[in-house]
């Protein structure tokens, strides 16, 4: 008897947890965020709508984003679709950085991958399912990234919010760690710092692939797959 108790309980328990996946606590999603950074995320609003509500809302665009569950305006109102939880959290993420003065200054892709490396983050600590978007560019983040600048992921999104420009930030530290490298290769062409630093910088701007794989004339694959640098 005790134990069918102890079992009713636990399914219970299990419906409530499934049953929390698809209410918006928005209070949770923020606190997890500002635990995570270290300061609240900036946003004007959070709503939740329907199928319909999301198809009107968003209009011919939400065709073009394919299966982005949420949206933030550039006035700080963040619309999510209906069971889209991950979603709020990638919004409030993107909410975090923002709160630091503006969008990172890097490639969507790559700003896109940091964020949904950090929601997949905060979203484990919270016991929450994420969609995973995003994932050649996560990925490229965890596996390629990381290395590169010798930091886990908490300290080098902190880094990444707060540096004013974060595409200067991960030149200078990844040039930091590996430039000899470059400087005594002659494949990557006359040893001069200010015209590596310079492709570095178009690199975090727009010029970057997300695969992991080893590619001869990407820089920081380089340094990481070919020079250890870790
Ligand atoms: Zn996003």
């Amino acid at each position: 008897m005790i134990n069918r108790t102890l079992t009713a309980c636990k399914l219970l328990r299990v419906a409530k947890l499934l049953l929390a996946e698809d209410v918006l606590d928005v209070d949770r999603l923020v606190r997890g965020v500002t635990d995570w950074f270290g300061w609240a995320p900036s946003y004007r609003s959070i709503e939740v709508l329907d199928d319909k509500g999301w198809t009107e809302w968003y209009g011919k665009e939400s065709e073009l984003l394919g299966e982005t569950g949420g949206i933030m305006t550039p006035e700080g109102d963040i619309r999510v679709k209906q069971k889209s939880i991950g979603s709020a959290l990638h919004e409030l993420v993107h909410g975090a950085m923002k709160a630091q003065g503006g969008d990172p200054d890097t490639s969507e892709r790559l700003n896109e991958g940091v964020t949904q490396a950090v929601t997949m983050a905060i979203a484990k600590s919270l016991g929450i399912k994420v969609p995973d978007t995003y994932k050649d560019e996560r990925q490229y983040v965890m596996k390629v990234l990381l290395p590169a600048v010798g930091m886990k992921l908490g300290p080098f999104s902190v880094q990444y919010a707060k540096a004013g420009s974060a595409v200067k930030w991960l030149v200078d530290t990844i040039w930091k760690r590996g430039g000899r490298f470059m400087l005594a290769d002659p494949d990557w062409g006359t040893p001069d710092v200010a015209r590596h630093k310079k492709s570095l910088t178009d690199y975090f701007k727009r010029g970057m692939t997300f695969d992991v794989q080893p590619n001869a004339g990407d820089m920081v694959k380089y340094l990481v797959f070919e020079k250890g640098v870790r």
